[in-house]
């Protein structure tokens, strides 16, 4: 008999139809797949070269838990640079993967049956991980018609006297919504007056279009007093597999944060720290460029999507994905997705993990060509249901 706590945990959908795409293409299938999370760019030369002299300088033992102090001081640097928060280097603790500092967060932060409230479009982790923590997991439903973004009235009606902590993630997976500075006040408003933590999951912070990226840490000093700020650099610089994320916030939690991880991971890899030093110290070209491609991917899809009947979205104004509205097609985002791989050979991911089960996640880290394509045969599949 396996342990309670697992039996509860559902698969991720996200991982699971990705390898499933994966493996389909490795069959000699020709599946277009528009359900990975992760660039399809390669990670910068330079970063990989950064790896390959720590690896032969013998860079190649553990380092502290949180991360090499050159790290944890570059991060705290672009924090201040780009987002406009004050960290010292030893408030950032360095891990593996933004998902490891969202994880051992909700360990520090939840008590057995306190609440966790998530705004939903939500990450199909989220939930996952509070059930993991002994939390509850508590939906906020979002307005299609505000473009899924959250308001304060809506957390304020949500909070009971266990909640605790409100998970924040914008630039949004699974619908690009972005929250401007004005929702991020109030919302933080709320937030600070009941005393709930703020994890905020910044991770697609530098992929947006056409609108800035505030954090609500930067919106006031009780809200900074209260939010843990969760980014890596998985995203920004096309490196998913180095498994380097990283947060900052008040001591105690940090200090408590990294007891969990001295007992778990210990440190993130070496070799990773110094490609992820790389990364963040080395030229941003790379990063402005990736981002100008995801931008063109965004709108050729905002176009394509206009002529395909029966379906519709809101326009993603960050990260690389968008959130397709199928309520047209009656049917459930599982089957809309099985049917499509099967028949036609699009892989994307159903909505119902992310709370939604009459919208597709379709993800635009997929080369020009390969959108034209994909867009092309959900076109004719669903003009043939
Ligand atoms: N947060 C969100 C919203 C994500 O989409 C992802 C993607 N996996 C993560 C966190 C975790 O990123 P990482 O690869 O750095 O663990
Ligand atoms: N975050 C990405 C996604 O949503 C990667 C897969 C995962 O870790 O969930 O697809």
């Amino acid at each position: 008999m396996l342990a309670q706590r697992i039996q509860a945990v559902k698969p991720s959908a996200t991982l699971k139809i990705t390898a499933l795409a994966r493996q389909l293409k490795a069959q000699g299938k020709k599946v277009i797949n528009l359900a990975a999370g992760e660039p399809d760019f390669d990670t910068p030369a330079s970063v990989k070269e950064a790896a390959i002299a720590a690896i032969r300088e013998g860079f190649t033992k553990y380092t502290p838990t949180s991360g090499i102090p050159q790290l944890k001081e570059a991060v705290a640097e672009v924090f201040q640079r780009e987002l406009g928060v004050r960290y010292r280097p030893e408030q950032v603790v360095v891990t593996c993967g933004a998902k490891q500092a969202l994880y051992n967060l909700l360990q520090v932060l939840i008590e057995p049956g306190d609440e966790v409230l998530i705004p939903s479009h939500y990450w199909v982790s989220y939930p996952e991980m509070v059930r993991l923590s002994g939390g509850t997991p508590v939906e906020v439903r979002t307005d299609p018609k505000e473009g899924f973004r959250l308001k304060a009235d809506q957390i304020e009606r949500a909070i009971t006297p266990r909640s605790r902590v409100l998970i924040l993630n914008s630039p949004a997976n699974p619908t690009g919504a972005v929250l401007d500075e004005g929702r991020l006040k109030e919302i933080a408003r709320v937030a600070v007056l009941r005393g709930l933590w703020i994890v905020s999951d910044e991770i697609y912070c530098r992929l947006v279009y056409g609108v800035p990226h505030v954090s609500i840490a930067s919106v006031s000093p009780e809200a900074f007093a209260r939010t843990l700020l969760v980014d890596g650099v998985s995203k920004s610089y096309a490196m998913t597999g180095w498994r380097i994320g990283y947060f900052a916030g008040p001591p105690e939690v940090v200090e408590a944060a990294e007891r969990l991880q001295d007992h778990s991971t210990s440190n993130p890899s070496s070799i990773s720290q110094r490609a992820a030093l790389a990364a963040l110290t080395g030229d941003q070209i790379c990063l402005s460029e990736m981002s100008a491609e995801f931008g063109r991917r965004r709108d050729f899809l905002l176009q394509r999507v206009l002529r395909i009947p029966k379906i519709s979205l809101i326009e993603p104004e960050g990260a690389f994905y968008a959130f397709l509205n199928i309520s047209g097609t009656g049917l459930t985002s599982g089957d809309f997705s099985n049917r499509l791989l099967e028949s036609a050979h699009v892989a994307l991911i159903p909505g119902e993990g992310f709370g939604w089960d009459d919208h597709v996640r379709v993800s635009f880290a997929a080369s020009q060509e390969e959108l034209r394509e994909g867009f092309d045969r959900l076109e004719r599949w669903i003009r043939s249901l």
